[in-house]
């Protein structure tokens, strides 16, 4: 069974085929500056020899539509393509931002889903209708699929309401949805699901830290495989410091930023969003380019480093309380997988826990799940490569099989 997951966003397309008997992907690639006068898509072919084929394609596509009939072409291309027809897909997996309280589980979406989808856009403008659009455009495009909506905050669901609400009168909750809903579900539920499987601890039992440092970065406290609390709230704003986002914040600097510079809500959300994070302390987003500032003793990139290293340190001691029992804590994405500074910054001294890292094992990870604590840590420090798209191409797969 093959099945196709999509991220569609404003002005780009990712995607990536999986067989999901195999759950080994086939083609993988991305439809970027959709709409712009020169578009591009970036196309890898996995093929049956072994070999990868990359295919680079310049070209105007004017919108989604256009942008997903040209992947199509290329899936079925005789050389690049690794599918005869549209009947091999059976499922497009969709990447959906915000499901807000109505979906704790993925979906098949038919007209009625898409309606309910497109009212809950509000909670997340940025992305939903961004996402909204590819499900339209690929029911289009693939018929004969079923299309599955995965969303980010479904794992989340399971939060308490001592842990989702906001202390803000119950109106705003029960009428507007102002609630934490918490992102980057997919990706701890896989991280979590697969550190569980490697450790031979039954889901259930499991009790991890899941740190996803992507980005975007978010935690999660998760209790018997379930999510407890997450560090990001009603949107992806809150609580980690990342690579634009401010994260945590009192909220009346959003009041005074306004009135000292006279900013609108829209300006003030937009720094808040965009020029915060990593971006705002440095100048740089990318956290490689933070590092490389580190290594040369910048003030602002050894300051920016503390200050994103302790945010998480906070939430590790917060989270740790919350479970009363911690397995594992677990470091995930592109700075989780590859930051061996970070990971010594945000372990070392966590004897409260007896969490001990062990530095050299830190300083030569391995492929695949990696194992970074000392012989007499109480709790496994590990690094566990995040896969979402095969999270949610799993999902779709298991929600075709119980139809
Ligand atoms: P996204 O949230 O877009 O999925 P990723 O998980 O790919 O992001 O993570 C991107 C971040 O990972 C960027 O800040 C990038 O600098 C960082 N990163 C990637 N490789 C390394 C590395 N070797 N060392 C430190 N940071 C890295």
């Amino acid at each position: 069974m093959k099945i196709l997951v999509l991220n569609s966003g404003s002005s780009s397309i990712k995607y990536k085929l999986f067989d999901i008997n195999t759950r080994t992907a086939l083609v993988e690639g991305i439809a970027d500056r959709i709409g712009e006068q020169v578009s591009s898509i970036k196309h890898k072919a996995y093929l049956s020899d072994g070999s990868v084929k990359k295919t680079n394609v310049d070209g105007h596509l004017p919108d989604h539509q256009s942008g997903l009939t040209k992947i199509a072409d290329l899936l079925f291309d005789a050389e690049v393509g690794v599918v005869k027809s549209a009947d091999e897909i059976s499922a497009v997996g969709h990447r959906v931002v915000h499901g807000a309280e109505k979906f704790s589980k993925p979906v098949v979406v038919n007209v009625d889903i898409l309606e309910v989808l497109h009212k809950l856009s509000h909670l997340a403008p940025l992305h939903n209708p961004a996402n909204l659009k590819g499900i339209e455009v690929a029911s289009q495009v693939f018929p004969q699929a079923k299309q599955i909506a995965v969303f980010d905050t479904a794992f989340h669901q399971s939060m308490p309401n001592h842990a989702f609400r906001y202390a803000i009168p119950e109106t705003y909750y029960k009428e507007d949805g102002l609630r934490v809903y918490g992102f980057h579900g997919t990706s701890h539920q896989f991280v979590s699901k697969s550190a569980a499987g490697y450790l031979g601890i039954p889901l259930n039992k499991f009790n991890a830290i899941s740190i996803h440092l992507g980005n975007g970065c978010s935690m999660s406290a998760i209790k018997g495989g379930q999510s407890i609390d997450t560090s990001m709230g009603l949107t992806p704003l809150g609580g980690l410091i990342m690579g634009t986002r401010s994260g945590d914040i009192d909220p009346s600097l959003i009041l005074l930023l306004g009135k000292n510079h006279n900013l609108t809500f829209d300006e003030v959300d937009l720094l808040l969003n965009k020029d915060s994070g990593l971006k705002g302390l440095t100048g740089n987003n990318d956290f490689r380019d933070v590092i490389a500032k580190y290594d040369q003793k910048d003030p602002d990139a050894i300051l920016a480093i503390e200050m994103y290293a302790y945010r998480i340190r906070k939430y590790i001691g917060a989270y740790a309380v919350a479970l009363g029992r911690v397995d594992a804590i677990i470091f995930t994405a592109g700075v989780g997988e590859n930051s061996v500074l970070i990971r010594e910054k945000v372990c070392k001294g966590l004897e409260i826990i007896n969490a001990q890292l062990d530095s050299s094992k830190n300083e030569n990870i391995d492929e695949g799940i990696a194992e970074i604590q000392t012989e007499d840590s109480d709790i496994k420090l590990l690094v566990v490569p995040t896969n979402e798209e095969l999270e949610i191409a799993d999902q779709a797969s298991h929600l075709l099989n119980s139809m």
